[in-house]
């Protein structure tokens, strides 16, 4: 038996999803989709600083038209910024932009808290 539960973040080759359900031995992306458990591999997750949930890539560098604009989990750096933060279409491009390139708020954890070692 696995320990899977809804709201694990699940990784199977280049695909990751989050657990909607867990059915026997597979775990559900949604209704109608889901893939063997024993197939998926548990992905860490950590508190992201802007959404503050517990996502997967919670605590990787984005960069938004070339500027650091601190850590945060892939939903947020994809909503957050025209660009995407290169999520989509790569960075974009500063020439492109009429306003000041200073973000106005660092999304980061100030301490590595949740880092024991
Ligand atoms: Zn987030």
């Amino acid at each position: 038996m696995s320990d899977w539960k809804v709201g694990d973040y699940a990784e199977i080759e280049d695909l990751d999803f989050k657990v909607v359900a867990v059915l026997g031995e597979f775990l559900m992306v949604d209704e109608v989709h889901g893939y063997k458990a024993e197939a998926c591999r548990k992905m860490e997750t950590s508190e992201c600083g802007r959404c503050h949930e517990q996502k997967p890539h919670a605590r990787q560098e984005r960069h938004s038209f070339g500027v650091y604009v601190g850590k945060m989990c892939d939903d947020c750096a994809y909503d957050g910024y025209r660009d995407h933060c290169g999520l989509e279409d790569g960075q974009g491009d500063p020439q492109d932009l009429d306003e000041d390139l200073e973000p106005e708020e660092y999304y980061e954890m100030g301490l590595d808290m949740v880092e024991y070692f």
